[in-house]
């Protein structure tokens, strides 16, 4: 794989960067698409970096830098996850922004991607303090969001509460209460019912299709799901529901694995209690390094970036893997699955868009102040997940490729036929 050469000035580096440079560029020279159209394609439209100064719970002061990229504006505002990691970079965020926009095109979805975050640990801050932060990121950012020009939403490190508070700062500011700018609030102030759990439905009911397309019996199955966040509890949840038999289970504190089966509910409470696993069971405790290559009918990676190495892939035990997370499996590990067709790739533009699908609802039930029941949200999300992972697999037969590289076509494709077609301005 050769890549160009980063244009010179872009402010855009670093191993995520390249890794949705890399994959692009699969997917470009698939497409045929002729080297002057693939920077604009590729580039994001705007990035902005802001600082965010506060006053800490001891009387001092500390600033925190956040940014916000959005990709492209072709098909509608720009849509994306807030991001509160302590090692958060633009050329990550850009990825992940560049992600979103292959994401919403493949679900049919009238947007462009956009990611945003700040370089923070959540975990290191107050209540005060994180709510200080936030609302000063969102006042920064007044300028360049809007319902209309750029909706943000949760992603790892935020949550609901956050999303309120983002909610009230820019309706502050406004003088009126406008629901629109964020999706992923909580149900009582304009959220929609169905969005918290939206991801990780999602996820088990595309593995679901996986499980149909292979033979494999849900009840019974097995699943190791890395990450117990917002993705991963949700994703074990729905799949326990399924009768799926979930052996392994990690996030940044703790690793358990038990092949007779972990108890779901009582990991469940015991992350709503504590926040994290450790401290679930001794017993059942197990060395993280080796977790996702024990044997398992699913895989779920749900927590962060290239956790599949090409050294990894070649030694998976999973039949199906199912991308929870953004970005989890490297350009390199992906070679080495395109010699292991026993492994079924659920991409993770494709595995993880319920969470933007229910967020395009939330966002047009709050334009139009009319509210749908969960049942109704939950029954449209498996039908465009459905629609989605149809048109996917349709591709990969058509054209024998990797159901990434079908994946990522539509979605490029998506985007490059409305730029073509609305032309160059001026
Ligand atoms: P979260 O902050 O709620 O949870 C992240 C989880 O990952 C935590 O349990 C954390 O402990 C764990 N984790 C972090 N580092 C780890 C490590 N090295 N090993 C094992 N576990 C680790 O975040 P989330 O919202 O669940 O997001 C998880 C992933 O899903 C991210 O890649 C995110 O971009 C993606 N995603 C999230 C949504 C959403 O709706 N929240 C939608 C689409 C994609």
């Amino acid at each position: 794989m050769t890549q160009p050469p980063v244009p010179s000035g872009s402010v855009y580096s670093g191993p995520v960067f390249e890794m949705a440079r890399a994959q692009f560029q699969v997917i470009a020279d698939h497409l045929e698409i002729p080297a002057d159209e693939r920077d604009r394609l590729l580039y994001p439209k705007r990035a902005i970096t802001v600082s965010c100064p506060i006053h800490t719970d001891d009387g001092r002061g500390a600033v925190f830098h956040g940014y916000r990229v959005q990709h492209h504006l072709t098909l509608g505002p720009t849509k994306g996850g807030t991001r509160y990691a302590p090692n958060l970079e633009i050329g990550e965020v850009a990825a992940l922004a560049i992600w979103m926009s292959w994401k919403c095109a493949l679900a049919g979805l009238p947007y462009g991607g956009a990611k945003g975050g700040i370089a923070l640990d959540p975990r290191a801050l107050s209540r005060h303090e994180l709510e200080s932060v936030s609302r000063r990121y969102m006042q920064e950012m007044i300028p360049f969001v809007g319902p209309h020009t750029d909706v943000m939403a949760p992603d790892m490190g935020t949550n609901e509460q956050v999303m309120a508070w983002f909610m009230d700062t820019y309706s502050m500011h406004h003088g009126r209460t406008v629901t629109e700018i964020v999706t992923g609030k909580p149900v009582d102030c304009g959220g929609t019912a169905g969005r918290r759990e939206a991801t990780g439905r999602g996820v088990a009911h595309l593995i679901g299709r996986a499980f149909d397309r292979l033979g494999i019996a849900p009840s019974g199955a097995t699943a190791i799901v890395q990450g117990f966040g917002n993705v991963g509890s949700y994703a074990a949840e729905a799949l326990a529901a399924r009768g799926v038999k979930l052996v392994g289970v990690s996030d940044h504190t703790a690793c358990y694995y038990d092949p007779r089966g972990l108890d779901v509910p009582a990991l469940l409470r015991h992350a709503a209690a504590h926040g994290v696993l450790a401290g679930f069971s001794n017993e059942r405790a197990a060395d993280p390094a080796t977790l996702l290559t024990q044997p398992c009918d699913v895989l779920v990676p749900a927590a962060v970036e290239r956790v599949i190495d090409a050294d990894m892939a070649a030694r998976l035990r999973c039949r199906v893997l199912a991308e929870a997370a953004n970005g989890p499996t490297t350009p390199e590990a992906d070679l080495v699955l395109a010699g292991r067709p026993e492994i079924f790739v659920i991409p993770d533009i494709l595995c993880n868009s319920g969470g933007v699908i229910v967020s395009y609802f939330e966002w047009v039930q709050d334009l139009q102040q009319f509210f749908w029941d969960e049942t109704e949200v939950t029954n449209r999300l498996y039908r465009l997940l459905d629609r989605a992972f149809g048109q996917v697999m349709a591709r990969v037969t058509a054209e024998r490729v990797a159901h990434r590289t079908a994946a990522m076509a539509i979605g490029v494709e998506k985007v490059r036929a409305a730029k073509n077609l609305r032309g160059l301005f001026p």
